[in-house]
């Protein structure tokens, strides 16, 4: 199996990339965010603070968390339920930040990512796909962008959605992420030695994306 590995910030463009990407491969795009995602989503509907560790802790026996891949599109199922939607929101944005930085979260959701890598060619996009998850994929890629214009255009794809927010709460958002994305102890957000890294802050989409095809050979 080729295992692609994308890791970088959010609203770096790597979803859109991984997908663009995945497509034209013929790979399967596995998001794990929105694993994290359903983690938070998870928290708050059964009325637990997103970092409140221990509490947070004793729902994952209980979790049953899937992704399906429906025409080549994941949802993701918690408990039967399709949240697909739901971990858009941007309250599931900070709430998935908050339950990743605890290690009982990361390695319940490990299995689940390296599955799917073992049994399909898979675009995988994450914040430690390279360093932890997948160390040995074939192609790594850090994609990475400024802080501002990854809060530009996060803004212009809530919008889009008809979702309504603040540039600079987003950005502020943004930037406290990034920052416990980069300095929690587990599995912090940063480059694989071996990853290739990608600016993409003045780079279109599809200069991104052929930026990343172009390094692949299949
Ligand atoms: O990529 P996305 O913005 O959906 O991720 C939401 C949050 O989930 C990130 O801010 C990060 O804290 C966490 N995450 C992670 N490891 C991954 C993917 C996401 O810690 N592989």
């Amino acid at each position: 199996m080729i295992n692609i590995a994308i890791d970088g910030p959010a609203g770096a463009g790597k979803s859109s990339v991984a997908r663009a990407a995945a497509e034209k491969l013929g790979f399967i795009y596995v998001d794990t965010g929105a694993l994290y995602r359903s983690i938070g989503v998870n928290a708050m509907r059964n009325g637990i603070a997103p970092d409140d560790r221990n509490g947070v802790i004793s729902l994952l026996p209980s979790t049953k968390l899937e992704l399906k891949y429906i025409d080549g599109v994941q949802r993701v199922f918690l408990g039967g339920d399709d949240i697909s939607e739901e971990i858009r929101l941007p309250e599931a944005s900070m709430a998935a930040s908050n339950v990743s930085a605890i290690p009982e979260v990361r390695e319940f959701l490990l299995d689940l990512q390296r599955d799917i890598a073992k049994n399909n060619n898979v675009i995988m996009d994450g914040r430690d796909i390279g360093t932890v998850i997948l160390p040995d994929a074939q192609y790594k890629f850090f994609l990475t962008a400024s802080a501002e214009v990854r809060a530009e255009r996060r803004f212009k794809e809530l919008k889009e959605k008809g979702i309504e927010v603040d540039y600079n709460q987003l950005l502020d958002e943004i930037i406290k992420r990034d920052y416990n994305d980069s300095h929690r102890e587990t599995a912090p957000l940063k480059k694989a030695d071996d990853a290739i890294l990608i600016d993409s802050s003045d780079m279109t989409l599809e200069e991104s994306i052929d930026a990343i095809i172009g390094k692949i050979k299949v």
